[in-house]
């Protein structure tokens, strides 16, 4: 048989999916994967499915329904003082998994290196390499997981294309600082490259931090392709829709890419996503409030086992340093043992790096966006768990 391609022949089921299939197996607490454990907020699914029934159902435009294009132009403005061309300057994905697929196959040829920022997210490297590009990692500083201003600076060259820059970061839950993101826009500047800008975590960010999109700062509005994703703005992972703001000239490449990878999205949840963008401010608020709480009661758990909790400033994630536990193994030992013994289910941290040999062995990711009586129902597991270990 013909060999099939590499990049993807290569690979394994994510980290996500095969610790998902773990839990259900052992019948463990999944605080690995994240997705809210409730169907998301009822008026969005009454719309959605009004809108099934009265229409449209067939193809809508290619870069999105209009409706839903001019809310996330008006949402820009409300946020960020952005101001969008919504015909001109917006593209609706399905999810921000397409998103980033589009602009990465849009914006990269052979030859070009794509800066990734590690930990990352899963689906970077693959589809850079889709694209016949060489992703180029930089680390984040361990235990906070902050910028390595000086790493960033020497893995930029005349080959690089662009840079995705996560933030809020998952898995680490980081949080980039206006100190943080000038610095990458000097870079930008000096190599004239391109910002891919996932920030699907926008509106789940906590007390003491702010959201900065890097397309607000000075210069970077022509540079930086901002993502976001429905799923995480209104815990619905499943409807995957997303939403790019990006220059005509970068949106008009990014939509050749989208027509032949999904084309459109489907009409239904555009609408309800569009209603849902502009709801009054008590509804972004109270997301971030309700996630803010499910933080702290697994943080503040998490801790008074013996955990040792890196502060998260957003996301639906923790990271917890696992050293001082005294496990004997890696973090990938580490969460297989923890769902068979304890019965709760994390994702290692290992699994967000392009070279698993490179990676820190020592920090484990836990997803706080579910019931609070689920969560003290892990806590309570990994409390008895570890006093067994110590009794032990
Ligand atoms: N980027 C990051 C950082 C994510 O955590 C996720 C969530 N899976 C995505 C992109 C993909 O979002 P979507 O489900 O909208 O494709
Ligand atoms: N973004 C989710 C997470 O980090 C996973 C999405 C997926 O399974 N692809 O847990």
């Amino acid at each position: 048989m013909r060999s099939s391609n590499q990049v993807f022949a290569g690979l394994g089921t994510t980290i996500f999916a095969e610790i998902s299939a773990l839990a259900l197996q052992h019948d463990a607490i999944n605080l690995g994967q994240g997705f809210p454990d409730d169907e998301g907020p009822e008026e969005l699914r009454r719309r959605a499915a009004d809108s099934v029934m009265r229409g449209p159902n067939q193809y809508p435009p290619m870069k999105g329904m209009p409706e839903l294009r001019q809310a996330v132009a008006a949402h820009n403005k409300r946020f960020y003082g952005l101001v969008v061309d919504p015909d001109r300057e917006v593209l609706v994905t399905s999810g921000a998994t397409e998103a980033l697929t589009d602009t990465l196959f849009a914006l990269l040829e052979p030859g070009d290196e794509a800066i990734v920022l590690e930990p990352a997210y899963d689906c970077y490297h693959p589809i850079i390499k889709a694209a016949g590009a060489t992703p180029v990692p930089v680390t984040m500083m361990a235990p906070e997981w902050r910028l390595d201003v000086e790493a960033l600076s020497a893995a930029f060259t005349d080959k690089t294309k662009l840079l995705v820059v996560n933030s809020p970061m998952n898995p680490t839950g980081y949080v980039f600082s206006e100190r943080e993101l000038k610095a990458i826009a000097r870079l930008l500047e000096t190599y004239d490259a391109y910002a891919v800008c996932d920030e699907v975590y926008e509106h789940l960010i906590f007390s003491g931090h702010s959201h900065i999109p890097l397309m607000t700062l000075p210069g970077m509005r022509e540079r930086c392709v901002r993502v976001g994703s429905a799923g995480k703005t209104f815990s619905l992972t499943g409807w995957k829709v997303g939403y790019i703001t990006a220059a005509p000239a970068l949106i008009d490449v990014i939509a050749k890419a989208h027509q032949f990878v999904t084309f459109t999205t489907p009409p239904a949840f555009q609408m309800a996503v569009a209603w849902g963008l502009g709801q009054e401010d008590a509804y972004f608020t109270g997301l971030r409030q309700e996630m803010e709480q499910r933080r702290d009661l697994l943080g503040d758990g998490l801790r008074d086992i013996g955990f040792d909790v890196v502060e998260s400033g957003g996301t639906y994630f923790l990271t917890t340093d696992i050293t001082s536990l005294g496990f004997d193994g890696d973090d990938d030992a580490f969460c297989r043992q923890l769902i068979t013994q304890a019965g709760v289910a994390a994702i290692p941290i290992s699994a967000f790096y392009g070279d698993s040999k490179t990676a820190p062995k020592n920090f484990v990711r836990f997803c706080f966006c579910k019931q609070e009586d689920v969560l003290k129902s892990a806590l309570d597991r990994l409390r008895h768990w570890q006093e067994k270990r110590q009794a032990a």
